[in-house]
């Protein structure tokens, strides 16, 4: 039997410390942490990702400033409202979600977030920083699934990791955080030559890429640990990138679908913003 690397229990469990830290800013300092979260348009799954925020914020006893722009929004409408709320000194993290409308420049606005206030791991300074080795927030996603698998003392030095996606918020930081972790990396992607054979040599396999069930539970090693990041719903309640089914009988540890990635990467941005806090009563 296989490891259940189950992030829902993970996610409250941390919860409840996050709770004890942001009550002891309170006290001390008579300060709130506070989320300013970002959503420009109408898209109803992005909506739903601002509100499952916030509502994570309230369950620690934090604030959020809940910003919403017009669909018809422009990049310099947008990037002068990041402006606002970087110089706001009551706001601690900044939450531009993703995607926003097409006329936007995502990658400046994005690049605009103060590296202090960058808790949702978006910035190029922030992504370069943290591949350098130097203090930064990570891309939540990444973060959550390292903090996963540092929580399981799952073992990395050493160990051949194939993430498959490259994409700026989760699969070239999650590659760079396993190299760091002294994993030997292997990116794969669209283009990629033969998959199954990158992933038969894999002792850690992270699944990335937004198809369904796209990785065959056949490619994987007896013993790999599987580490699924996708999620599509189904009438069963959903499935991952990776065929999950009987994974239990090929892999050493897994992360479940739903309950493995998904409650880490709000857990992340909520942790990653008490932590600003904290440095901004500290500096
Ligand atoms: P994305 O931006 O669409 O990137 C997908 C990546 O997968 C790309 O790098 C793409 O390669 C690669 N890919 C697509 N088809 C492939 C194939 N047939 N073979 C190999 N590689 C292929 O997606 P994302 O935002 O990184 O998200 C990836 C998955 O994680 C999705 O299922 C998403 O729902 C999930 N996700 C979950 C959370 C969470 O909170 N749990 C957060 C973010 C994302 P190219 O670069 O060559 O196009």
């Amino acid at each position: 039997m296989s490891l259940v690397l189950d992030g829902k229990a993970l996610a409250s469990n941390i919860e409840n410390e996050l709770r004890t830290r942001v009550e002891r800013l309170k006290q001390t300092t008579g300060r709130t942490p506070i989320l300013a979260t970002i959503l420009v348009g109408d898209d109803p799954a992005s909506a739903t990702y601002v509100r499952m925020k916030g509502n994570a914020c309230k369950r620690v006893g934090m604030d959020s400033i809940r910003v919403e722009m017009p669909q018809e929004t422009t990049t310099e409408q947008l990037l002068a409202k990041i402006d606002e709320l970087n110089a706001n000194p009551d706001v601690h993290g900044i939450l531009l979600q993703h995607p926003v409308p097409a006329q936007i420049d995502e990658r400046a606005c994005f690049d605009r977030i103060s590296l202090t206030k960058d808790v949702d791991g978006v910035t190029c300074l922030g992504f370069g920083r943290m591949a350098m080795g130097e203090p930064a927030y990570g891309s939540c996603t990444p973060q959550g699934i390292m903090h996963l698998l540092e929580h399981h003392q799952i073992e990395l030095a050493g160990k051949h990791a194939v993430v498959v996606g490259r994409s700026a918020i989760l699969g070239k930081p999650m590659a760079m955080m396993l190299l760091n972790a002294n994993c030997t990396v292997t990116i794969c992607h669209s283009k990629t030559v033969n998959l199954a054979e990158h992933i038969r040599q894999a002792d850690i396999v992270v699944g990335a890429v937004g198809v369904p069930e796209l990785i065959k539970k056949d490619w994987i090693k007896t013993g790999a640990v599987v580490v699924d990041a996708g999620f599509h719903p189904t009438d069963e309640g959903g499935c991952g990138d990776i065929e999950l089914d009987g994974i239990q009988e090929i892999a050493s540890a897994y992360t479940p679908v739903p309950g493995g990635v998904g409650p880490m990467t709000i857990n992340t941005l909520i942790r990653q913003t008490v932590e600003a806090a904290e440095a901004k009563v500290q500096s």
